[in-house]
């Protein structure tokens, strides 16, 4: 199996696979593929006929000081992990079939790119707005898949796709870990052998979090604090550790039962940046 590289080629294989009657699943990712981005595409698979898998390190989400030249590419590894689960096309163009030497346009988010990621990370979700726009009209697929992982990501994708009017549903998947809860990422690979013994320290204060706030804990903020002091005694740099509203990707003060939150955190190991999530619904 190749990869394709033109928006033609991508278009007519797509084309053909429609023409038989096909539905199309999509995952978009940055490649060195890992068992979470192989969930999603299996999740794929279980909501459409065929599965195209896109494979782009995306310059316009990287900031200037960030890790785009280093970031893992595993081309041919990755093609052939596609294959084996049955992938139709992987959709792999350069940077210049994606994009014009010059832009003259730009997508604006805003409320929810204020905080978490979108607060840290300027222009992150602007680029991948704007490469998720290009691929969904380059594909036109009828489901796409994306991680909880990248849970700001997914609630910024799912109000461009409402408000864009794009004929596509999202679905969710969720994280996949590696056997001490951290949660797998491309990123990974970046970790000293010290520095992934400490990594798994995140998942375990968003668990202890979760458990507390589950148990009806009164003082986040308090909480919150008392996790943060212990990440860094162990060596880890916080960006963030919060609860969100999920709807609005805004720090809340207090929990209200019946509503849904995000409590996320971002924290560095070294220059290694290293994000985690879980889904809270507060039952009445
Ligand atoms: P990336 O290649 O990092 O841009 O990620 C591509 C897709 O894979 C995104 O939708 C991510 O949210 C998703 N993803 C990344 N890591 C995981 C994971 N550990 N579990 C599930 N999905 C993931």
């Amino acid at each position: 199996m190749n990869a394709i590289t033109t928006i033609e080629d991508i278009r007519a294989r797509v084309g053909a696979l429609r023409g038989e009657g096909k539905t199309i699943g999509f995952v978009p990712t940055m490649g060195a593929l890992h068992e979470g981005h192989l969930s999603l595409i299996r999740l794929a698979g279980r909501h459409a006929d065929e599965v195209v898998v896109s494979i782009f390190v995306n310059p316009r989400q990287f900031g200037p000081d960030e890790d785009f030249e280093e970031y893992p590419r595993t081309l041919q590894d990755d093609i052939a992990l596609c294959e084996a689960l049955g992938v139709a096309a992987v959709f792999a163009p350069d940077s210049s079939v994606m994009y014009d030497e010059e832009s003259y346009l730009g997508i604006d988010i805003e409320t929810l790119n204020v905080h978490m990621d979108g607060g840290s990370r300027p222009g992150f979700f602007e680029g991948i707005v704007l490469v998720v726009n290009k691929l969904f009209n380059i594909i036109r697929p009828d489901v796409a898949v994306f991680g909880q992982k990248d849970i700001q990501q997914f609630r910024i994708l799912q109000q461009m796709v409402r408000e864009f009017n794009h004929p596509v549903s999202l679905v969710r998947g969720p994280i996949i870990r590696a056997e001490d809860g951290l949660a797998l990422s491309s990123r990974n690979a970046y970790l000293s052998d010290e520095q992934r013994r400490l990594a798994p320290g995140l998942y375990r204060s968003l668990r202890y979090l979760e458990q507390q706030i589950t148990d009806g804990a009164k003082n986040l903020e308090l909480l919150l604090n008392h996790q943060k002091s212990e990440l860094e005694a162990k060596g880890f740099e916080i960006d963030y550790l919060n609860v969100f509203s999920f709807e609005r990707m805004a720090p809340v003060g207090q929990l209200r039962k019946g509503s849904k939150y995000i409590l996320a955190g971002a924290v560095y190991l070294g220059e290694t940046r290293l994000i985690d999530n879980m889904i809270i619904e507060l039952q009445d």
